[in-house]
């Protein structure tokens, strides 16, 4: 066999995939793995859908690609109205891409340029935490807070100022909510010091993703961001490229919280894997103000097409046609707790936390301290690749930046059963013994 002219980080010798069905994967040996975190966090309506092959096949009959400059076009005009719908008409207005990394750098120019046309050309800097992952592109990379990413871009990229969130897991404050009152205080000295005069908005994720393993923020650490982000003239910017449209039980994160934010960035779970598809949206103020200064200077090609907005729209019927909302809920509190036996189990387990379907497993190397396993060990490599060995796919991280160490992701379709819930957590317990005894008998601990 030639070699693969194909490049990327992470993929060696790995298997090649036949097909999918439901939450199901088969390799070309015949394998079947459970997708477990719904391949990048993406696939939410698991795999082999014959509603949104339909939905996307009729549109691909009537037209697959209109420019926006050129056309209205209906699956377009639709979804954004369904889209301004689900956030009950908090944000009133959308702005297409084709994925996460250009919903946040759509965020960042559009503040700027709000900035800019209301007078306040001083705000050129964001506000963002520490670990983050906001997107590759050099705008997103700029506020994401993950130094293995962002040192060989560091004269390139616009960085942010960086602020810890709070760490409900490891904190030594005597509440968490004294713990989320001192995170809150900080912040406010840190973005005082800066110059809140020179800041444009503060960009968060309202549950952490993949950078921090599902940490949770909170409602009054939310809540408190918001008042900050009022008292200094901020905009609070949502990165719900990953919590959005579903994920954690609600069609946006912030729902859970009472928090209101003004420009909110989503993708990931909107195309569910069938197409690549984002938005942006944002409150109709900021939008007026942009576009009476000369309009927004940005915009990408595929932004908009008819056959991403039809497939992103039977997405969105599904959820809302098979209550998937409910399921997440349902499912994911399943989940949770079948975790969290499994963690009892193994002391290693130093955390496990989510909502909804999205959940995150920490491991520790010691359980008392909350240390972390040495980096080099790649612990989070191993016990993926005994999960994959037993039929089910996480999604493996360790965070360098913080004090997160090595976790992974169970974030399964939000069409899964209860039944394959319990599939899932009987391979993950299997996985978890085997890492387990793969960890006695390793010398180097
Ligand atoms: N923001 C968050 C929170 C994400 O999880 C991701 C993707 N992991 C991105 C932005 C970037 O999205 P994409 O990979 O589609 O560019």
């Amino acid at each position: 066999m030639t070699a693969s002219p194909l490049f990327y980080q992470g993929g060696t010798d790995l298997p090649e995939v036949s097909h999918g069905q439901g939450i199901t994967l088969w390799d070309t040996q015949g394998k079947d793995y459970l997708d477990g975190c719904a391949g990048a966090i993406c696939c939410n309506l698991g795999h082999g859908r014959q509603d949104i092959r339909d939905a996307m096949l009729a549109q691909l009959d009537r037209v697959a690609f209109t420019y926006r400059t050129q056309f209205e076009n209906a699956p377009a005009l639709a979804l954004g109205r369904a889209l301004v719908e689900l956030t009950g008409g908090v944000l009133q207005k959308v702005f297409f891409v084709s994925g996460g990394s250009e919903a946040v750098e759509s965020a960042l120019k559009l503040a700027r340029q709000y900035v800019v046309a209301t007078g306040q050309p001083q705000r050129r800097r964001f506000v963002s935490l520490r670990p983050s992952y906001h997107g590759s592109t050099l705008g997103a990379l700029g506020v994401t807070g993950y130094h293995p990413l962002e040192a060989p871009f560091a004269e390139l990229t616009h960085a942010s100022l960086k602020v810890p969130g709070p760490d409900l897991y490891r904190h030594s404050d005597a509440s968490d909510e004294a713990h989320i009152d001192r995170v809150l205080a900080e912040t406010r000295a840190a973005m005082e010091a800066a110059g809140p005069e020179t800041l444009i908005g503060v960009v968060l994720e309202p549950i952490g993703g993949a950078s921090t393993g599902a940490r949770l923020l909170g409602e009054r650490y939310l809540k408190g961001m918001r008042t900050l982000c009022d008292e200094l003239g901020c905009l609070l910017i949502l990165d719900e490229v990953l919590t959005g449209v579903g994920r954690t039980g609600a069609w946006f994160a912030y729902q859970h919280y009472g928090v209101t934010p003004d420009l909110l960035a989503t993708a990931k779970g909107l195309g569910a894997g069938y197409y690549p598809v984002g938005a942006l949206l944002a409150r109709d103020d900021i939008v007026a103000a942009v576009m009476e200064s000369g309009g927004f200077q940005h915009g990408h090609t595929y932004a908009g097409n008819p056959l991403a907005c039809a497939t992103a729209l039977a997405v969105i019927e599904a959820i809302r046609r098979e209550d998937l909302l409910e399921n997440a809920r349902a499912r994911g509190a399943e989940l949770g707790a079948g975790l969290r036996a499994l963690a009892t189990r193994h002391p290693w387990v130093g955390d496990v936390r989510g909502l909804g379907l999205l959940w995150g497993v920490e491991l520790v190397a010691d359980p008392v301290t909350r240390e972390p396993f040495p980096a080099a060990q790649q612990r989070f490599a191993q016990i993926t690749a005994l999960a994959r060995e037993e039929g089910l796919l996480v999604y493996p991280r360790r965070t360098l930046d913080g004090v997160a160490g090595d976790h992974f992701l169970v974030t399964p379709p939000l069409t899964i059963g209860a039944d394959e819930v319990a599939l899932l957590l009987e391979r993950l317990g299997r996985a978890m013994a085997r890492f387990e005894r793969s960890l006695e008998a390793d010398d180097t601990l």
